[in-house]
């Protein structure tokens, strides 16, 4: 099941406001916030362009970045790739 709908005219990047296709989104994430955070037990529906993607990844003290290559798990049922 995905939280994002197959018509993307209504799709927005959460951080910069570009409207995206299929093509030009780089991550959908949509997953239930954890404790701690001002916004604990919320859902977190988040959809980013490639230029934010990259921009926040790059502000990481640690790199969240596994190569494709490199990663052995199955690729999680809260993360949408389209
Ligand atoms: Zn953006």
């Amino acid at each position: 099941m995905s939280f994002f709908p197959e018509n993307t005219e209504d799709r927005q990047c959460s951080r910069c406001g570009t409207y995206l296709d299929r093509y030009d989104t780089a991550l959908m994430v949509h997953a239930r916030i954890g404790y701690g955070s001002i916004h604990d037990t919320d859902i977190l529906h988040l959809i980013l362009c490639p230029e934010c993607l990259d921009e926040f990844i790059e502000e990481c003290v640690i790199d969240p970045i596994i190569p494709e290559e490199e990663y052995v798990g199955d690729s999680g049922s809260e993360v949408d790739f389209r």
